[in-house]
């Protein structure tokens, strides 16, 4: 990629700090890649199209070590969970034959598995030699007759979250607008007009998203593509079709909302899943769009008949929940999409995590936090830890990589991230999550852990 086309990507004009004094993203430092380099951030965003043959093109230890971190769920094809590498050596380093490697790995991902589509992602071995991706891709699938598509996102480009955006940038440039999308089913009723939307940053963990997507079809609202969670590849291609789409709590890949109102005037929001009020706002958020009477009206009766019924369904739940003190620490976008979900609870969330946040999160946390609460740009074990006890904290609730802090300092902790195995989106996803909190929170392990030993 050249760097021409990086910089492009970092200086996205819909993000808002670019709005107010053009900044740009923050120039990458040594050691930003740690928490995942740009072509984790790439596959990370493409791997839940579930019927592609996702290849990593470089040494065995690229796609080793990132395979399958995202408990994404497919409703149909696995093929997306099977890890595929060329597994370059330095022998094929030494004798040029990175190109051919490749070519022949799409070869038998397509033999072997028949995918809908081929997606190549680049790495820092073949990018340092030089190896042309696109020019194979693009024989590949002459020669085949499949879609092949160049991720050109090598590590050493910058972060992760470039990385995302490479990736919106590949399935724009050469995925999406390629087909029309389906006819409507002929058992759809007449008397409601279907709208199609987009959902863009939506990964479906644990599935979560389908707590969410009944709701959406009853209402009349079809999803054209969610940008990826339990995606086909001939769904990302009709995205340009959408009335509407929504950023679902991410601006990872903001590029992508930004050129489908560029290039197709798509209009596009942001929102969240998580939580009560946040569902509801998303809801709202799309009749008000799409801006048809009919749709609002039912869609307010639709809120308001599964607020009455999730409402009741939580009230045991929130009484035992209701003024417990939570230390959050969760990057990004969930650093404020959970905090409403926690405080419709009647939670408090006495500290949020704030490293991977954009300012605009930051702008949102005090909003919905006030000025006093902390932000940790930082979150080592110590300073999580201290500020656990400072702020007397009643549960962390963070990443998996902090699992082991908080089971060494023997408090209650909560898996937020991409990595847990119960979905919180929607209504419905709510219950889930007051369940885990409770079962965490009320666990007879803690006062057992904290009591002196019998033999002391
Ligand atoms: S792409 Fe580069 S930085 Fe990323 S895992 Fe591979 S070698 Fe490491």
């Amino acid at each position: 990629m050249k760097s021409k086309d990086i910089a492009e990507l970092l200086d996205e004009p819909a993000c808002e700090h670019n709005k107010k004094s053009k900044s740009g993203c923050a120039k990458t430092k040594p050691g930003a890649t740690a928490g995942g380099c740009s072509f984790d951030g790439a596959q990370i965003a493409l791997l839940p199209i579930t019927d592609v043959a996702h290849i990593v093109h470089g040494p065995i230890a690229c796609a080793g070590s990132s395979w399958d971190n995202r408990g994404t769920r497919s409703s149909g094809s696995t093929l997306y969970r099977l890890g595929m590498t060329t597994d370059l050596t330095e022998q094929d380093v030494i004798m040029g034959r990175g190109e051919k490697r490749l070519f022949h790995s799409i070869k038998q991902a397509v033999d072997d598995h028949n995918p809908s589509a081929v997606f190549v992602y680049n790495t820092c071995v073949p990018a340092l030699i030089g190896d042309d991706i696109e020019a194979v891709c693009k024989a590949a699938s002459e020669r085949w007759n499949v879609p092949v598509v160049p991720v050109d996102a090598a590590g050493f480009y910058g972060t992760k979250n470039l990385g995302n955006r490479i990736a919106g940038e590949a399935m724009f440039k050469y995925v999406m607008g390629t087909r029309e999308p389906d006819p409507l089913p002929k058992n759809t009723p007449e008397n409601i007009k279907i709208h199609d939307v987009n959902l863009v940053g939506e990964y479906n963990i644990a599935g979560e998203f389908w707590h969410v997507l009944p709701l959406l079809d009853e209402l009349g609202i079809r999803v054209l593509c969610t940008l990826s969670g339990d995606a086909r590849y001939r769904e990302v291609q009709t995205m340009h079709r959408a009335e509407v789409t929504m950023m679902v709590c991410s601006k990872a890949m903001i590029n992508v909302a930004r050129k489908l109102k560029d290039s197709y005037d798509i209009p596009w929001f942001e929102g969240s899943f998580y939580g009560i009020t946040d569902t509801s706002q998303a809801l709202r958020d799309f009749a008000r769009m799409i801006n048809d009477p009919d749709l609002t009206e039912r869609t307010e009766a639709l809120i308001k008949r599964e607020e009455t019924k999730i409402r009741k369904a939580l009230e045991p739940w929130a009484e035992r929940l209701n003024g417990k003190r939570v230390l959050l620490y969760t990057g990004g976008v969930k650093s404020w999409s959970v905090v409403s979900a926690l405080q419709d609870l009647g939670m408090k969330v006495v500290a949020t995590g704030t490293r991977k946040s954009t300012e605009e999160d930051k702008a949102r946390i005090r909003e919905l936090m006030g000025e006093e609460t902390k932000m940790l740009d930082e979150g080592n074990p110590k300073i999580l830890l201290e500020t656990y006890e400072e702020y007397k904290a009643d549960i962390l609730i963070a990443g998996g990589r902090n699992m082991y802090t908080a089971l060494k300092a023997r408090i209650p902790f909560l898996d937020i991230n991409q990595e847990r195995e119960f979905g919180y989106e929607g209504y419905t996803g709510m219950l889930e999550l007051v369940r885990q909190l409770a079962l965490t929170i009320e666990s007879p392990i803690w006062p057992q852990v904290h009591s002196p030993a019998p033999w002391k």
